[in-house]
């Protein structure tokens, strides 16, 4: 099969989104313009980078995971995220195909790496990149599910940030302290483009399950009380997404338990 070129292809060219996922993660966060031609820097000394330092994976691989200049440590997450991202073009390739579906992967793929970037390091998500991307795979369902299936939908979308807006109201009522950011609740927004409304649902209480462990983690080993949600949303919704979980799935598993 000859699949398995365009396998490798979507890896490299997930590996070369990966960096750029993090410069726009980052430079979103504190405010620097991603379109300004700045050449990409050491995190550490500032120092601009030649082409054979950018070249994804394998530039930290060589050199060992350090700044050629000033031989800072680069924190490994810039390593992980271009492999991870390189995984995820690859297993989107291999899950869809050419396909509508396959573009639609890719900009999920997109927001969830920018969005673990963004909210890890800075407990924030860009609007304007959960917007633009919204605003891109509603467009594409009504290529992809045709009209009415694009509306309904856009429905869902609506129906699912009403839900989480709601969820937020009560959790501040309850706890007195701000439980959920407006980045989330907008990531609802999109969860809702692409999955059922009920499937959404699921993605909340998944996202729940999976933060608890790791937010008592973060808490022993850095007393950190505030975690990010927003990565635990889409990382929940892009697993339901790439195994075409569907509402009948869910409901003869309800009938199973
Ligand atoms: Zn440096």
């Amino acid at each position: 099969m000859n699949d398995i070129y365009y396998i490798i292809f979507f890896f490299i060219l997930g590996t070369v989104m990966g960096s750029f996922y993090h410069v726009v993660g980052t430079r979103l966060s504190i405010d620097e313009s991603i379109f300004k031609p700045k050449r990409s820097y050491c995190p550490m000394c500032g120092h601009t980078l030649k082409w054979y330092e950018l070249i994804p994976l394998v530039s930290y691989l060589i050199q060992g995971g350090k700044c050629r200049k000033c031989k800072k440590q680069i924190p490994f997450q810039y390593f992980f995220v271009e492999l991870f991202s390189g995984i995820l073009y690859a297993v989107s390739f291999y899950s869809f195909g050419f396909t509508l579906d396959l573009v639609v992967a890719l900009l999920l793929v997109s927001l969830f790496l920018i969005v673990v970037v963004s909210d890890f390091n800075y407990l924030m998500i860009p609007d304007e990149v959960t917007i633009t991307i919204g605003l891109l795979i509603t467009i594409i369902n009504f290529f992809r599910l045709g009209f009415q299936g694009g509306l309904y939908a856009f429905g869902s979308g609506v129906l699912l940030f009403g839900v989480m807006f709601l969820l937020m109201e009560l959790g501040n009522f309850l706890f007195k302290t701000e439980s959920l950011g407006g980045g989330d609740i907008k990531l609802m927004f999109v969860v809702g483009l692409v999955l059922h409304p009920v499937l959404g649902l699921l993605v909340i209480f998944l996202s729940s399950f999976i933060a608890l462990p790791v937010s008592l983690i973060l808490y022993l080993y850095n007393k950190e009380k505030i975690i990010p949600f927003g990565p635990f949303i889409l990382v929940s919704m892009l697993f339901l997404f790439f195994l075409k979980v569907d509402l009948n799935m869910v409901l003869s598993f309800l009938q199973m338990l």
